[in-house]
């Protein structure tokens, strides 16, 4: 059986690298050049049919019949030019990665005439055949199916297929007849056209009247490891699972840190660029790569986007890394935690708002009125986050980020956010300020003089801050939200984020106007209002280690909450606060509230129960049966040294590796045999969350005992008989 095992780490070591077509051109010349860009649009389109189409874009308008005919028709001609012979709706359903469902161009006609055909109204409407996508209830109570429809403000893209052939891809929603989303972007877009609706109504009332139109910039770091394609079969686990359910740390892990911004692997190396190559003429503008902290872990970075986009971009990233990656036989994990003992990855998620005017008002300025502004953007985006954290710890809170969070891992479950010294001083002077009555303006005072808001900028402007520990972080001119997972579909926490800071500058409106109306001065009602909300959110605001056991406790006395199982953190979905946030502004109503609970929860369970076959299967199939015979040779080794008189006290060590094997082998026995109790007696559990809670405590529990009876096996049976690829193995990617 070993065999299997060694074959593989063969193939692993002397697997060549890929070559990489590298295009003569420049990235300029074939950037975007398989996706329905502007440019092609301004080359197929009649003025009318592009502006009508501009205007979708820009403003969410509807397209009409006629346009979408046209545009179709437009997609048509450009696609088949390419070779594409199929067109599909592309949206990201909440099972988390994304799904197609191919239909040719190619029909015929009632006399049999073979066409090429595409319509308008296949273009905006297709339906799937989806019944078995994750609904949480919704369509089973309400409508059988759902649609998906197109999403104009998301260039199609062609997706070449490794067989050749290549397909039209058209960004959708997915939507069941009633109305209620089933997807992620739904929702994104949605929150998108509340921040702008929210943030111009800011700009345009104590700003600048010229502002029309502000939206989410996100650019999403992601983190990955690689296992050549050989290893990663000789791993049940990671095939099942994603993970390595076992597997002891090699001596040699990431202590060094010589692997991180070290050189890049070659075939690693030729990966990358094959799969940004790709992107590129995707429209995806990568533009960084580098090795992370754990061996074998990596990093992709693009340019930020507006937040649809950059979501998008994200997903279909994935799915194009993955692909790729089987070309040059190795495998992608997205999961949070392959690995035990080293780090696990994550998605940085970096929001800034942008205005139509081209200015990011998270970016502060060296004049004293933009900084006013950027105090103002930032002040409320701290106030948004202390009111729901909660909400954003539920909007990144799986079974595989749930070994990052609260676990010994970055970033904690704690939200907090870090400012860094800069800020904090700003915060603080900001605080300090008297009232805002007692400040007495002469005629002809500067205004910003007497607030102190002068002193802000130079200062600011090459901060070079950094906190790693912290979830969430102002670095430099945007936010990093760092706890998202690296498997997760980053419109989830986006969307959050969005509606809560929308909310939160709705509110503010609301506030400095009752100042106002009593005709205070402007600058000043909105420095009282911030004051009063820096006091408020102190208590999120932390600048320490975040990994620390004092922050544990420190935060516990804060009142912060501490969400350490992704169920805990699920259930803040259910919260009155929630659900009256979401459906006020029309994000979710209270029934797609309940429909993402439960699938979140369901996908936990599912996700924890696989996991738990795979350990027993593999403890017991694998594991155990090997021990026993290894335990078999080394009994017979002692009998022979007996038989031939040997002194005893030469073989007694291994008369203790013999027991030992006894000992973790029958404990495994009876774990396993425990688990699968635990298993049966929460699947009879009716209501999700207490299913889900048992899975989260009981089930989960066994997991990690069983491993670490594996683990220490693995340290004491032959190595030539071991059947799973070692730590050490997997890890080493050239
Ligand atoms: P790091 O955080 O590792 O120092 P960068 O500063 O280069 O890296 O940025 C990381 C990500 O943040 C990139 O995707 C980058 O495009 C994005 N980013 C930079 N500025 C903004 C912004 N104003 N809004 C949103 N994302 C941004
Ligand atoms: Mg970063």
């Amino acid at each position: 059986m070993a065999i299997a095992r060694f074959k593989a780490l063969e193939l692993a070591q002397s697997r060549p690298t890929v070559p990489v077509k590298i295009p003569t051109e420049k990235v300029t010349d074939y950037y975007g050049s398989n996706t329905f860009n502007d440019e092609v649009m301004r080359s197929l389109l009649s003025p009318e049919a592009y502006l009508k189409i501009t205007n979708a874009i820009e403003d969410g308008k509807k397209i009409d019949r006629e346009a979408a005919d046209e545009v179709a028709a437009a997609m048509k001609s450009w696609a088949l030019s390419k070779g594409v012979t199929h067109y599909t709706h592309w949206f990201q359903p909440l099972t988390g990665t994304t799904a197609e469902k191919h239909d040719a161009f190619f029909d015929i006609t009632s006399k049999g005439k073979a066409v090429e055909k595409f319509k308008g109204s296949a273009l905006v409407q297709q339906e799937p055949d989806a019944s078995s996508f994750p609904n949480g209830g919704i369509r089973s109570t309400f409508e059988a199916r759902g649609y998906t429809a197109w999403d104009p403000s998301s260039p199609a893209f062609i997706m070449e297929n490794v067989a050749g052939t290549a397909t039209l891809c058209i960004p959708s929603v997915f939507v069941s007849y009633t109305g209620e989303a089933l997807d992620y972007k739904t929702p994104l877009l949605k929150s998108s056209e509340l921040i702008d609706k929210a943030a111009t109504k800011v700009m345009n009332e104590y700003f600048s009247r010229e502002v029309s139109k502000v939206s989410a910039s996100v650019g999403i770091e992601q983190e990955y490891f690689l296992v050549d394609e050989a290893l990663y079969n000789a791993r049940p686990d990671l095939m099942m699972s994603g993970r390595t359910v076992f597997g002891h740390s090699p001596a040699k892990g990431q202590q060094l840190e010589d692997h991180y911004f070290g050189s890049i692997p070659s075939r690693v190396n030729a990966f990358m660029v094959d799969f940004e190559l790709e992107a590129l003429k995707l429209g995806m503008p990568v533009r960084t790569r580098h090795n992370e902290v754990a061996p074998a872990q990596f990093e992709v970075a693009p340019t930020f986007e507006e937040a649809n986009l950059a979501c998008d971009h994200n997903a279909l990233l994935m799915d194009l890394m993955n692909k790729v990656a089987a070309k040059h036989k190795m495998r992608v994990l997205f999961h949070e935690k392959p690995f035990s003992g080293i780090n696990g990855s994550g998605k940085h998620n970096n929001w800034s708002l942008a205005t139509d005017t081209g200015v990011n008002l998270l970016g502060p300025s060296t004049k004293p009125k933009e900084n006013l502004r950027f105090l103002t953007f930032f002040v409320n985006t701290i106030k948004a986050v202390h009111d729901y954290a909660d909400l954003l710890r539920a909007s990144i809170a799986t079974a595989g980020n749930e070994h990052r969070l609260g676990a010994n891992e970055a970033p904690p479950a704690i939200v907090s956010i870090f400012i860094g010294t800069e800020m904090t001083r700003v915060l603080n002077d900001l605080e300090n300020l008297s009232e805002m009555h007692d400040i007495k303006l002469e005629k002809g005072d500067n205004v910003y003089l007497r607030l102190g808001i002068n002193k802000i900028p130079a200062l600011l402007l090459d901060n070079t801050d950094r906190n790693r520990t912290s979830p969430f972080a102002f670095t430099g001119n945007k936010f990093e939200f760092r706890a998202v997972g690296s498997s997760a579909n980053s419109a989830a926490p986006m969307t959050i984020l969005n509606t809560i800071v929308a909310n939160q500058l709705l509110q503010f409106r609301e506030e400095v106007d009752v100042y106002l109306e009593k005709g205070i001065k402007k600058e000043l009602a909105i420095v009282e209002v911030l004051k009063k909300y820096v006091k408020q959110s102190r208590k999120i605001l932390f600048e320490g280690n975040g990994y620390s056991e004092e922050w544990t406790e420190e935060a516990a006395k804060r009142g912060l909450s501490n969400l350490k199982t992704a169920p805990e953190a699920l259930r803040k979905y259910l919260d009155k606060s929630a659900i009256d946030l979401f459906s006020k502004h029309g994000i979710f109503n209270e029934i797609e509230m309940h429909a993402r609970y439960e699938i979140e929860i369901e996908n936990y369970i599912k996700k924890i129960q696989i996991e738990s076959r795979v350990v027993g299967d593999l403890a017991i199939n694998h594991i155990v049966s090997t021990s026993l015979k290894y335990q078999t040779q080394l009994v017979d080794n002692v009998r022979g040294q007996k038989e031939i008189g040997i002194d005893p006290q030469y073989y007694a060590p291994t008369i203790e590796i013999i027991k030992k094997i006894s000992i973790y082998t029958a404990k495994i026995n009876n774990l396993v045999d425990e688990m699968t109790e635990a298993r049966k007696e929460a699947n009879n559990v009716e209501d999700t969350a207490e299913r889900a809670r048992l899975y989260s405590t009981k089930v989960k529990n066994y997991l990690e005992e069983i491993r670490y009876c594996v683990d220490k096996l693995e340290l004491i049976v032959d190595d030539d008989e071991w059947p799973l690829p070692k730590y050490r193995e997997l890890l080493l990617i050239r």
